[in-house]
């Protein structure tokens, strides 16, 4: 490939973005080649403007256009409450909710062993950072409920209760809307251990 081979070029680069593979790649740079030039424009002044002004909360690992994030900084959220979520976007889904008013901790993904990502691959020493100043008084796991959310969830809770603080896992369960017969195993179960008083 030569530098003067801008076409090439832009298949390449597609080809490193995830989810794309060879031809979908030569699928859009095609597709770039035939949009007129201010839509063009448009979409990578939007990736430039992505990186220039959008980043990762440093306390809680939140995506972010001011460092720290309004939910680090708002007096209006319990500092005292700490919600743990995988990914960013799991911010959203719990923020969806309006019922929980505490702070976030992004730990950027889960243990997974299989995919060689281990505890140091996640943000788990700055939460145990943020865990022992003495502010925090409960953790609630919100990691998905899959094997690799579970596992995640179980070694957090061996880390963070010998810290003095109380720790918590989202009931997970059976969707609203399904029916029991069609609920496996393991749903079935965490749906009975996440019971509560009625
Ligand atoms: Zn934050």
């Amino acid at each position: 490939m030569s530098p003067a081979d801008p076409l090439a070029e832009l298949v390449a680069a597609l080809q490193r973005l995830p989810g794309i593979g060879a031809r979908s790649a030569l699928r859009l740079a095609h597709h770039v080649l035939k949009t007129p030039r201010e839509e063009v424009d448009a979409l990578a002044s939007a990736m430039i403007a992505v990186k220039d002004r959008v980043t990762y909360c440093s306390t809680c690992g939140n995506i972010t256009d001011v460092d720290p994030c309004v939910y680090c900084t708002s007096p209006d959220r319990d500092a005292r409450l700490i919600c743990v979520v995988e990914q960013p976007e799991n911010v959203g889904a719990v923020e969806k909710t309006r019922g929980f008013r505490g702070r976030y901790h992004v730990l950027m993904g889960a243990i997974a062993p299989l995919s060689g990502i281990g505890p140091d691959d996640l943000r788990i020493k700055p939460l145990l950072g943020r865990v022992a100043d003495g502010t925090v008084q409960e953790v609630i796991l919100a990691t998905n409920p899959t094997v690799e959310g579970e596992a995640t969830a179980l070694y957090l809770a061996k880390l963070l209760k010998p810290l003095g603080v109380r720790v918590s896992r989202i009931a997970m369960g059976i969707p609203v809307g399904s029916d029991i017969d069609y609920t496996d195993e393991f749903t079935m179960s965490k749906a009975m251990e996440g019971r509560r008083e009625m």
